[in-house]
Formats: structure tokens, sequence, C-alpha cells
């Protein structure tokens, strides 16, 4: 892997380009900022893998998936005799991101968590993994990068419990280098919940190891909007330049915005899954910094400015695309009538539909974001990102 910050923008926020399978005749180049698409066995919830390719390329080749959701079926052995994921899963073209977090439950890891290793909640029961086990699935498994075990927690456990998951986690951090197969890059985690002074710690001790890049979790765990930018500051202002950093729990535009202007690269976030699975589609425009007027939204009713609830009886008869002159496949095909009904009759290609949209909107914004800050425009692009959405809620407001 190698990675090179290519522009800056407003001191912090940077724009980069990550190279996976360097030593490969076809490396895979990454444009940061960047999401990795949140997966189940390294597949999108609903998106086969021949509806893959119709996603936006190659922005949507970084997959992320977790090592535990495979306790259930082949072991670690089969899997390396298969020759691991990629080969398995016919994913030749693709980045895959092991990261031992159960995003789509969403479970914090800390409850059960003890010394030797990290409790997670798993298809199969709750499950203790140990550093030695967990290396063990990453060298059968053979990801691009995979990221260390974390002890993460919520914000409302008490300083010497926050203390406690700093050193685990580093602890974990030195016996999973000291494990390490050949092959695959490791991502040390980074910890400290919403406290600034164990965040700094963590992330000084991390910089210190020998490792390709950085995963900062325990962030969307309780802590408010206004907290972030310090912790996300103390963590970014003590990590070398040249090494990429991926984010874990901010999903939401506002929070991606505030990522960035921090200085991560990377975010590893389940919101489309979450969106989808709830029959949304984000509707919030896509509008490049100078370009003054806003693009209005599609409606108003069954929205909160960012998204559209797709089952809302309004859309019953609405024979338009989800958003105007968008270029996916669902919306160059379908219209919100018919996923209207095909949400209504309880039918997955409503979801199917559904992931493709949002996945393909969330992609325009991340090349928006890298777009501004190429330009050297980010901050004027949050602002107006922000003011803008402000604008929209202001107004409906009125009409309510
Ligand atoms: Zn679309």
């Amino acid at each position: 892997m190698q990675y090179a910050v290519k522009a800056w923008s407003n001191g912090t926020a940077r724009a980069g380009v990550l190279q996976l399978g360097s030593s490969c005749p076809c490396p895979l180049e990454i444009e940061t900022p960047s999401l990795l698409l949140p997966t189940r066995k390294c597949l999108p919830r609903f998106i086969s893998p021949d509806l893959l390719p119709s996603l936006p390329s190659p922005d949507s080749r970084l997959l992320q998936f977790s090592p535990l959701h495979f306790l259930e079926g082949l072991s670690t052995q089969t899997i390396s005799n298969l020759g691991g994921l990629h080969q398995m899963l016919c994913l030749h073209e693709y980045g895959l991101v092991a990261v031992p977090r159960d995003s789509i439950q969403c479970l914090p890891a800390s409850e059960g968590t003890n010394k030797v290793g990290a409790s997670f909640e798993t298809p199969c029961g709750r499950c203790l993994i140990k550093p030695k086990e967990y290396m063990e699935m990453i060298s059968s498994m053979r990801p691009d990068i995979w990221v260390t075990l974390a002890d993460e927690v919520p914000t409302w456990v008490s300083a010497k419990r926050n203390s406690s998951s700093v050193d685990r986690t580093i602890r974990w951090l030195d016996e999973c280098i000291a494990l390490r197969p050949l092959g695959g890059d490791i991502f040390g985690s980074i910890v400290g919940g919403a406290n600034v002074q164990q965040r700094q710690l963590c992330a000084e001790e991390v910089a210190k190891r020998n490792v390709s890049g950085y995963w900062i979790g325990g962030f969307g765990l309780g802590e408010s909007m206004d907290e972030r930018p310090a912790l996300l500051k103390a963590v970014c202002d003590n990590l070398p330049e040249e090494k990429p950093r991926l984010v874990c729990g901010l999903g939401l535009p506002e929070e991606v915005l505030q990522g960035v202007a921090a200085g991560i690269d990377l975010f590893d976030t389940t919101y489309i899954y979450h969106i989808t699975i709830g029959g949304f589609a984000l509707t919030f425009p896509l509008d490049k910094i100078g370009v003054s007027e806003l693009i209005p939204y599609s409606s108003d009713i069954g929205s909160d400015q960012t998204k559209i609830n797709l089952r809302a009886t309004v859309y019953r008869k609405d024979t338009t695309p989800v958003v105007q002159n968008c270029s996916c496949y669902t919306c160059k095909n379908h219209t919100k009538a018919y996923i209207n009904h095909l949400l209504n009759v309880h039918e997955m290609l409503a979801q199917i539909l559904l992931e493709i949209h949002n996945t393909h909107h969330f992609l325009g914004f991340f090349h928006l974001i890298r777009e501004a800050i190429k330009e050297g425009k980010f901050e004027q692009f949050r602002e107006k990102f922000i003011h803008d959405r402000r604008e929209h809620l202001a107004a409906s407001a009125v009409h309510v």
C-alpha cells in the first residue's frame, strides 16, 4: 500500500491517493477523502456482485468487512485453502479492509471485554476473540488492510474504564504486530472516548508503532457534535502526515465534513445501510462551490432535508425518479412510485434499488469534497453546504 497527500485546504483538510496492490500489474488507486462501502461478508447488503460494477468506479472499490461475520461459517483453514477472500469471492479488483467491529449491529465491544481479548456480538452468539485468534483469521482471509483489535467504550463510562481501554488497545496492538502475517497493511487502532488527554496519549503511543495507517474508533458512542472537533484534533495532530487515517462511526454528511476538516482520509460508516433498510433515499443537493442557486428538494413531505421516506403515501403516484438528473441505475430506470410499491409489498428489490442510489449519491458527495479541497475551497464548501441545509430546514418549518 502507498499513500500520498496531493492537496491541502484550510490547513488540515487534505486530498490524497491511496494505492493498493502496488506490486500488482493493475494496482487499485482510490482518491481520498473516500468512503469504505459497508458490507456483510465483503458484499454490500443488497447489491449482488453482478451489480457492483454499476457503482461509480474506482470510488466504490474499497470494501469494509468484519472478519467476525465469518465465524458462523467456513473455518479459517478452509478460507485459507480457498486462497483468501479475494479468491473465494472473486473480488480481485476490489480492496478489502478488515475491521473487527460488528458494525452492522453497532454494539459497543466494551461489554464483557476482558484482559485477554475483545468480546463481540456475532451471528453465533457472544464470542471472545483473542489477538492470536484474530490474527489467524487475518492470515487466512488475506485482506489488503486490517485493523488491530480495539476496546471501544461509550462516553458515559468512568475515567478509569476509559483509561484501561486505551492501555488494553495498545497492548493488543503490540500483540497483533508481533503475530502479523506476511502481506496486508496494518492500521493501528486509536481510542480514548470523549477525553482529549486520553485521545492524545493513545495517538502518541500508536504513532510510535510500525503501522501503515491509523483507525480512529470510539466515535458515534455518545459524544456530541460540539465535543468532536477537539477530540479529532487531539488525535490527528499527533499522527504523521504521510500515513492515511480511517475513522469509524461518523456517517451523517455534517459528520463527514467534520472529519474531513480535521484531516481524516477514509470513512467507515453504516449510514447507507441504515437509511436503505428504513426505506429512505438520499436527496440532499450535490452543489459544487460557486453554484449559487439552490437546487430545490423534490418534496418536503416525508423528508428531513437529507433524505425522503419512500414509504410515504405521497409517492404512490409520483412518476419522477428519486433525484432528477442522477445518473445511477435506479434513477435512470425507475420511479418513486415503483419503489414505493416495492416497499409496500415487502419486495427486496426496493432495498436493492435504494442501496444503489444511496451509494451513488453518497459517493458523489465525497467527490465534491475532494474537488473542493483541490481547489483550496473546502471551508467555503462546508459552510455553504451547512448553510443551505439550514435554509431548507427553516423554510420547511415556516410552511408547516
Ligand atoms: Zn439515483
